[in-house]
């Protein structure tokens, strides 16, 4: 059993087991968890400042989970950089990052696993088969191993935030779910760890994503059609730029279960929008009120 190593004088002890996590949690007051896949950016800094906000600890979980990821998804050349990671956690006061391999967190076979329903069907769900129940059977591992009274989440990927507070709520976990507003860059795209795959003409494209959800918002005295009629023309067009986006789903849902806004929805709902930008799948959304 190793001793937990810190990087750096008074920087974040880096843990890589279950039982180093649980000596290094031992004894601290309240503790807030952001999970996260690395290759951290402003949006992960974020959620660690408003988890810095409500917890006496807070823990940030590195682990690019091979669960949530399809055969054809890029789980491979998913961007790692473990020690960018743990600087920038050192900037941000973070008190301990979970960082696990692979063979810690899933010894063997993953058996049992949590189901996420409909809910976990519709729009991520449905071009991505089995990716909720990976990202909900790691987030409940996670909330296992480090036992937080809150985590933090970001509106970014708002079904994944969705289906976890309902998880909370349907299996009556005792954690607080805490969700952070989406972080754009200057350009109006929002930050994302793929971000990086792009070059510029096709980050160029990309920004459609940002423009269409923004003529979705200023629609709404429209309705429900409106707002999926004013963000789809945006995407036609960028359907024909030079590299096209190649839409996946565009859709406007009730934020509690992710089902498809009927025209006379009135009240909150999800804009969502995912494309593909060359080989990049790239997710967005913003909420709005109808
Ligand atoms: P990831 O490392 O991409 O799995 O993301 C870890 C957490 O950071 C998730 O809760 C994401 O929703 C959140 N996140 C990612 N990008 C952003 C962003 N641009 N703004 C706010 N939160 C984000």
């Amino acid at each position: 059993m190793t001793a937990p190593s810190t990087p750096a004088a008074d920087g974040p002890l880096l843990v890589r087991t279950p039982d180093e996590l649980r000596r290094a949690l031992d004894g601290r007051g309240r503790v807030g968890l952001v999970p996260t896949m690395g290759a951290l950016h402003g949006g992960h800094r974020t959620l660690v400042r408003l988890a810095r906000e409500k917890a006496e600890t807070v823990v940030v979980s590195v682990f690019v989970n091979p669960l949530q990821f399809g055969p054809d998804e890029d789980l491979d050349r998913y961007p790692r950089d473990l020690p960018a990671d743990v600087r920038v956690c050192a900037q941000e006061g973070v008190d301990v990052i979970f960082a696990p391999e692979v063979e810690t967190m899933y010894p063997a076979e993953q058996m049992v696993t949590v189901d996420a329903g409909a809910m976990g069907e519709r729009l991520e769900g449905a071009s991505r088969p089995g990716h909720f129940t990976g990202v909900l059977t790691v987030v409940t591992k996670l909330f296992q191993l480090v036992r937080p009274h809150l985590a933090v989440f970001g509106e970014k990927d708002a079904q994944q935030i969705a289906l976890v507070r309902r998880m909370v709520v349907d299996l009556n976990l005792p954690v607080e779910i805490v969700g952070a507003p989406t972080l754009r860059d200057a350009d109006g795209l929002a930050s994302s760890s793929r971000n990086v795959y792009l070059d510029d003409a096709q980050r160029e494209s990309a920004l459609a994503l940002s423009r269409a959800l923004r003529a979705g918002a200023e629609a709404t005295s429209d309705g429900a059609d409106g707002v999926r009629e004013a963000a789809r023309s945006v995407l036609e067009e960028a359907a024909k730029a030079t590299p096209p986006v190649e839409l996946d789903y565009l859709a406007l849902v009730d934020p509690a279960t992710f089902a498809e806004a009927s025209s006379e929805h009135r009240g909150s709902a999800v804009l969502a929008v995912a494309a593909r930008v060359g080989p990049t799948r790239l997710i967005d959304n913003v909420s709005v009120s109808l």
